[in-house]
């Protein structure tokens, strides 16, 4: 196991955000996984990284802060925070969030305090995230198994073989064996899904329409100057990296008031902390005008009215159902895994880069464009077994993207 730890360490450091000679990293962590933290930071250093920045998390005394700390608490960010962020992304500086907690860690906590936490947390972060989301640095997201997380996974396993087999599926959908290759079994997956992102930009879709058997009947228009992408990203200062690892989707944005009909999900979501079962939107003009949930509505409801971009989309991603996380048959209830599991919509901001020359464009210029802007984005499940997406280009030509579930292209 050892050997395949390193390589996950190497794998996350050196292709996830390419740290560069000379480059700070910032490594976000749970303090109990601390000797993995340590792992990376080596393979960083190793890799000529200037100085490698902590920002250590616990899952427990975050719970214990929303259930106790003083009711202002949640109204505000300090600026040093604020500063520790945003100060680091504008240098560009690589972010690495190592990410594990129990998926209902927050379970109980007041709904109210929750929704002030991420209304001012956005405002504060707002530069920060537009940098993120404009890749203006280097970051990626992975994970590492914990306790809790694990006993949510593998109920029926005592601790100790629920942790082992929740690594086991983290480092097959990482593409981690242990045999040193995971560098190059990236770059074949990277090469595949960079084929299909041509063929999907080539189309030059007008609009995409969903349906399958849980009910889903959506219709997603696309802006005219859409780009698909996936895989790797480039920062400005033209490092490639990985935001997120694992990473199956080919992505793009939706044209704001463009989506018409209903979407069924088809796995539970985590939201801040606990979950939201068996749900689905009804969505006129791009807006969400319904939402129903069997678990969590209040949660569910309370997320997509954060801000005005919250009841609008801004990602398409297409996974097919035949991908080697979905194949393992698990519900992660981590959104890394389960959104590489099956096609996806996220509600709120879109990123910059699906569209032509986005990057560089204003706010304003962005949304002239059809881009949605939020302080929240939320990726939810769709995809399923028999869902069909049938593409429609410009001049009224239809063509199957999905069929059964798969990529038809
Ligand atoms: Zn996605
Ligand atoms: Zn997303």
């Amino acid at each position: 196991m050892q050997k395949k730890f390193e390589e996950y360490a190497k794998l996350l450091v050196e292709v996830g955000v390419n740290v560069q000679k000379g480059q700070n990293l910032v490594i976000s962590c749970p303090v109990d996984c601390a000797w993995f933290a340590r792992m990376c930071a080596k393979a960083a250093y190793a890799a000529g990284c200037r100085e490698v920045v902590m920002s250590w998390g616990d899952e427990l005394l975050t719970r214990e802060k929303y259930l106790h700390a003083a009711d202002d608490v949640f109204d505000s960010v300090p600026e040093w925070r604020v500063r520790f962020s945003t100060d680091y992304a504008k240098e560009g500086a690589a972010f690495l969030h190592i990410g594990g907690s129990d998926p209902e860690i927050l379970k109980g906590v007041e709904q109210d305090r929750l929704v002030r936490s991420s209304r001012s947390s956005g405002a504060a972060l707002k530069e920060y995230r537009q940098l993120q989301m404009s890749n203006a640095f280097p970051w990626a997201i992975g994970a590492i198994p914990v306790p809790s997380w694990a006993k949510k996974v593998f109920p029926d396993c005592p601790e100790e073989e629920a942790m082992a087999k929740l690594w086991d599926a983290i480092l097959t959908s990482v593409r981690v064996t242990g045999d040193g290759k995971a560098v190059e079994r990236w770059k074949e997956h990277l090469d595949t899904l960079q084929i299909r992102i041509d063929k999907l930009n080539a189309l030059r879709l007008e609009s995409l329409h969903y349906t399958n058997s849980l009910g889903t009947d959506l219709t997603i228009r696309l802006p005219e100057d859409h780009i698909w992408g996936g895989g790797d990203g480039t920062s400005r200062a033209g490092i490639h990296f990985i935001a997120n690892m694992p990473t199956e989707e080919i992505f793009t944005a939706p044209l704001k008031n463009g989506i018409d009909g209903v979407v069924y999900a088809s796995m539970p979501l985590v939201l801040s902390g606990d979950l939201v079962k068996d749900f689905h939107f009804v969505i006129r003009e791009g807006r969400i005008v319904e939402v129903h949930a069997q678990v969590g509505e209040e949660k569910l409801k309370a997320e997509t009215t954060l801000d005005e971009g919250a009841s609008y989309f801004g990602e398409v991603a297409l996974v097919p159902y035949d991908s080697p996380i979905r194949n393992q048959e698990l519900l992660f209830y981590n959104t890394l895994f389960d959104e590489n599991a099956a096609c996806h919509l996220a509600f709120g901001e879109a990123y910059a880069e699906c569209i032509k020359g986005g990057e560089d464009m204003s706010k304003e210029e962005l949304k002239a464009h059809g881009l949605n802007d939020s302080i929240t984005h939320v990726d939810f499940m769709v995809g399923t077994a028999d869902l069909s997406i049938t593409g429609r280009t410009h001049d009224g030509k239809e063509v199957p993207i999905f069929v059964d579930g798969n990529f038809a292209l």
